[in-house]
């Protein structure tokens, strides 16, 4: 921004300084419209808040462009990515998983995986559905009475406090947390709650798959390796169907005597390469999506959203050079924090709102915000 400023203070300057030698050979006529071409000038280049950010923010404007086009024309995709594989895990899950457990748990542990297993399935498809079709809330276009804290340029509408402008849907969001590729959506005040409980119960689902399929991927995946370095319709057959043990029984040549075992089929490599599928993408996906959860509940438990993580992180320094502190006003404390994130009224909303399917409206209308001191407990519980 250095370079930039000097040079138009030299152009500021060499302008005025025209202006003083040649003001009294300068006709009258070429005297005003100068002097506007100054105020122009001046006017256009003013801003108190320019910093390298900004200077940054403008270098990296056509990668920022980039990738709002290719969000907005590639969100089917990924919608239709994350649909696929989860259909494809559910369906390996249900297929080759749940025989297996019905064939070697005793009952108890056969009724828990059930009961866990579809109740993710349910959490999973009722929190995406709705993360995808609940719109985050937009502010009042036409003239009205809500509170506003700045204007957005690009709508030509007031913000209300925590809106933002997002450029991929090209409107400004109510309580704006960031715009969501996965979901072909944004996430706000109205589908946050949907977005963040969505990746809670993948990354439990995701955990469980990758648990339970732990000792079923290391048979299928050594049986792979071992058939892949020998003649497997001759020399071995795979021992499958003995609870979670997929084995190789020793070849001819090692065991002394034919094997009466059935060969290493299609169907079999099928299996084994679907655990391998499986396990692979649910444990990656847990360690990636886990760490997002993560990173959400510490904003949630701090009462921010993404976006003003990082307008918080500039305030507090910027006052921390004046020697003072920042205090987030939209943080009611840890647990008013997800009480109101999560719309829990009373004890009983813990069971139904939270560990069941719920489509419950979220605290209050995302227009209007009471601010910290003046209500310190919101949703006594
Ligand atoms: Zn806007
Ligand atoms: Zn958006």
């Amino acid at each position: 921004m250095y370079p930039c400023s000097t040079a138009m203070h030299l152009l500021l300057r060499c302008l005025r300084g025209c202006g003083r030698h040649s003001r009294s050979r300068l006709p009258r006529r070429l005297r005003q419209p100068l002097s506007y071409m100054k105020l122009i000038l001046q006017s256009l280049y003013f801003n108190s808040l320019t910093n390298s950010d900004v200077l940054f923010d403008c270098v990296l404007e056509p990668v920022f462009w980039m990738v709002e086009i290719v969000t907005r024309w590639f969100g089917m995709v990924f919608v239709f990515l994350v649909v696929a594989l989860t259909s494809s895990v559910v369906f390996i899950a249900y297929f080759c998983l749940l025989p297996l457990i019905l064939r070697t748990y005793s009952p108890g542990w056969i009724m828990w995986h059930i009961c866990y297993g579809n109740w993710i399935v349910v959490m999973i498809v009722f929190h995406y559905y709705k993360a995808i079709k609940t719109p985050p809330g937009y502010p009042p276009k036409m003239k009205n009475e809500v509170p506003f804290v700045s204007f957005c340029k690009k709508c030509v509408i007031p913000k209300p406090a925590r809106s933002h402008h997002c450029g991929i849907c090209k409107t400004c969001i109510l309580k704006m947390d960031h715009h969501c590729p996965w979901l072909n959506n944004c996430v706000g005040h109205f589908n946050h709650r949907y977005f963040f409980s969505f990746c809670v119960v993948l990354t439990l689902g995701c955990m469980y798959c990758s648990i339970s399929g732990r000792n079923l991927f290391i048979d299928a995946y050594s049986s792979i390796d071992q058939f892949r370095h020998m003649d497997v319709e001759k020399q071995g057959v795979p021992v499958t169907g003995i609870g979670l043990l997929i084995g190789i029984v020793p070849s001819e040549s090692t065991a002394g005597k034919m094997v009466s075992q059935p060969p290493y089929t299609y169907k079999d490599r099928m299996f084994h390469k679907s655990i391998i599928y499986m396990w692979v993408l649910t444990s990656t996906v847990s360690v990636a999506v886990g760490g997002l959860t993560l990173w959400h509940a510490i904003l949630i438990t701090r009462g921010e959203t993404s976006i003003e993580r990082h307008i918080n992180n500039k305030e507090a320094k910027r006052l921390a050079k004046r020697g003072r502190v920042y205090r987030n006003p939209f943080n009611y404390g840890k647990l008013n924090n997800w009480k109101v994130f999560l719309g829990v009224e009373k004890r009983s909303h813990w069971l139904t709102r939270v560990f069941l399917p719920s489509g419950h409206a979220p605290y209050g209308d995302g227009l209007t915000w009471d601010i910290y001191p003046i209500k310190k407990d919101m949703i006594p519980v």
